[in-house]
């Protein structure tokens, strides 16, 4: 589970987070939904560990992950941007986090530190899951090429096999759908959901789209001005909103 306890932040003494605390179990799909500037983002970078908050606590699992550094924290992160390296073929940006922590795992583990990193049979075993993911994706015809010679909705599923090669227990997802257009939005959001129901993991969704929120989520928290406002199931937020400024947003009846 995650448990995020009285998180607050501020940029230069202006708050953009107020005494967040929320709950997300395990294998969980959970939405952070609000709009434009009401802290969703810098919400799930402090998850990342990617941004410092100014106040509150973090757990992930049973440890407590305050100061843990993003690498050593068990998530992946998807970009609304993809942050995908440009210069690097398709295979090579999803093979990244794979080389880079056998790397770190030679220095410390004696046993294989007689392995140069890229030694054929290491290489092998990371191109082999690299094709296994990328397959399962539907991208294991584009390897070879680089980020600029794909689409949109294929430099997206990139970003998103690049986090899966890494098996994290945490998918952290920043309005990755963002820069598509409206039909492979859609179609998108049926793979994201199909990725959760096959992974098991659990899942912090960034979205401002409100009915991407509602079709995709267990829970959706709903955010305004660095608070939660409500926290609960897409049909109980329209149906009961807590308040009226939920009421707005969602623009249900009440
Ligand atoms: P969007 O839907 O537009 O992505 P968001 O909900 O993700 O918005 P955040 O990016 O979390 O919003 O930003 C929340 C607030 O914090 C905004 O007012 C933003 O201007 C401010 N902010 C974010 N990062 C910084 C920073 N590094 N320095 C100063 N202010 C920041
Ligand atoms: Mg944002």
């Amino acid at each position: 589970a995650i448990t995020i306890e009285k998180i607050e932040k501020s940029f230069c003494a202006t708050p953009v987070l107020r005494e967040v605390s929320l709950s997300i179990a395990d294998g969980e799909f959970l939405t952070l939904l609000g709009p434009s500037g009401c802290g969703k983002s810098t919400l799930l970078r402090i998850l990342a560990g990617l941004e410092v908050q100014t106040g509150g606590s973090v757990s992930i699992g049973d440890r407590v992950v305050d100061g843990v550094r993003p690498k050593r924290r068990d998530v992946a992160m998807v970009f609304q941007s993809y942050a995908l390296y440009p210069h690097m073929t398709v295979a090579q940006n999803m093979a990244l986090p794979l080389r880079m922590r056998r790397l770190s795992s030679w220095q410390r583990l004696p046993l294989l530190g007689r392995f140069m990193p890229g030694t054929n049979a290491v290489v092998e075993e990371i191109d082999k899951v690299v094709m296994r993911t990328a397959k399962a994706l539907g991208i294991g015809h584009l390897l070879a090429r680089k980020p600029g010679q794909l689409s949109g909705g294929q430099r997206q599923r990139v970003a998103v096999g690049r986090a899966m090669v890494r098996e994290p227990a945490v998918f952290l997802m920043d309005e990755p759908l963002s820069n598509l257009d409206a039909k492979l939005r859609v179609q998108m959001r049926a793979e994201i959901k199909e990725l959760h129901h096959r992974l098991g993991v659990t899942f912090v969704y960034v979205t401002h789209d409100q009915s991407e929120a509602m079709t995709m989520s267990d829970r959706v928290a709903v955010m305004l001005d660095g608070e939660l406002l409500q926290v609960a199931q897409p049909q109980e937020i329209y149906d009961d909103p807590d308040d009226r400024r939920v009421a707005e947003f969602i623009g249900s009846p009440k």
